[in-house]
């Protein structure tokens, strides 16, 4: 019933909420969420490279 909110630790197996990136209990990184953190660096990376090779194509 109120379990669609909270994962399972594979390291010592207490279940924490969805939100956590690491088990609040044994400090284990979920890695299905620290990929989509991966992402967010990645875009976050792609937003601040992209106007700057505007900003080269107005130089050259
Ligand atoms: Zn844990």
């Amino acid at each position: 019933m109120s379990a669609n909110k909270q994962i399972e630790c594979p390291s010592c197996a207490l279940y924490s909420d969805r939100e956590e990136l690491v088990c609040p209990y044994c400090g284990y990184e979920f890695p299905e969420l620290s990929t989509s953190r991966k992402w967010v660096a990645w875009l976050m990376a792609f937003l601040m490279i992209w106007p700057l090779s505007k900003l080269i194509d107005l130089l050259f």
